[in-house]
């Protein structure tokens, strides 16, 4: 079981010499949980090198979007299973306040892409949730829960007979507004998780101006993780003006967060190209 960051940027990709090290692509992570199938959280840009990756297997393809933000689907029209005849991929998203998972495709016209969705070679199915926004995908069990973001949107969790994970980005622990998900609910629903994505967008000195922005502060999502118990954490969703050696300092002063309350979590900064087992 294994998962791998193909895009790990917020809002815009952001290539350049200060983003090397991290990189410059938006929102793509790939999860293996068995030999039969793949799921794909958001398809930003990072999408487009897994996609090269893909074309030579037969597994089935899952896309489970956060939200329908430009900087999780614009990496769809280049991902090139979409292209492959009868190669079968599910489109998955919930809690959106406008449009439903097909919607993702709608940016394939003629207007914004030349190729139309109405040419696409693949089984391209949407895949329903349950009255409380679950689906089972083979063996594995996908829960949703709605997010604080403008326009909505769903965090994830993933749970199979060998371990869990959580991915949630783009969500705002403490919205200005009446939140959609109190804090309490985010720990009851992390809680106890093997690995831990969360947005870490913005940095403390960086309020109130990006207050109601829809996105986390670092000291949000390191607190979030010490109150659920969770075992690791990837900090995601890096501002596209974060250069590496400030995200090598930020990922310095978490860990010595975590130290200094005897927390045993550890925490990563997620970086394009890396995986880790579960
Ligand atoms: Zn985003
Ligand atoms: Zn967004």
């Amino acid at each position: 079981m294994k998962l791998t960051f193909y895009g790990v940027r917020g809002s815009i990709a952001s290539p350049g010499k200060d983003t090397v090290k991290y990189g410059g692509n938006t929102s793509c992570v790939l999860f293996e949980p068995d030999d039969e199938i793949v799921l794909i959280f958001d398809a930003g840009t990072g999408i487009r090198h897994l996609g090269q990756h893909l074309i030579s297997d037969s597994r089935d393809i899952y896309l489970l979007f956060s939200h329908h933000h430009w900087d999780h689907i614009q990496g769809l029209p280049f991902f090139r299973p979409i292209y492959q005849r009868g190669r079968k991929i599910g489109l998955l998203s919930n809690n959106l306040n406008n449009g439903d998972a097909g919607s993702v495709l709608e940016q394939m016209n003629d207007a914004n892409f030349p190729v139309t969705s109405a040419q696409l070679q693949a089984e391209i199915e949407v895949v329903a949730f349950d009255d409380r926004g679950s689906v089972m995908i083979g063996d594995t069990r996908v829960s949703t829960i709605p997010m604080n973001h403008p326009g909505g949107g769903s965090g994830y969790r993933i749970e199979t007979t060998h371990g869990s994970l959580v991915y949630i980005t783009d969500n705002e622990l403490f919205p200005p507004h009446e939140a959609t998900t109190s804090y309490p609910e985010w720990v009851s629903f992390i809680q106890g998780v093997d690995l831990l994505i969360h947005d870490a967008m913005y940095l403390d000195d960086q309020m109130p101006k990006v207050h109601g922005w829809g996105h986390s502060l670092i000291s949000q999502a390191l607190q979030l993780a010490l109150d659920a118990e969770v075992k690791r954490l990837l900090l995601f969703h890096h501002d596209p003006s974060r250069t590496d050696a400030q995200l090598d300092a930020i990922l310095a002063d978490s860990r010595e967060w975590m130290a200094s309350r005897s927390a045993q979590i550890e925490v990563f900064m997620s970086r394009e190209g890396e995986s880790y087992q579960l």
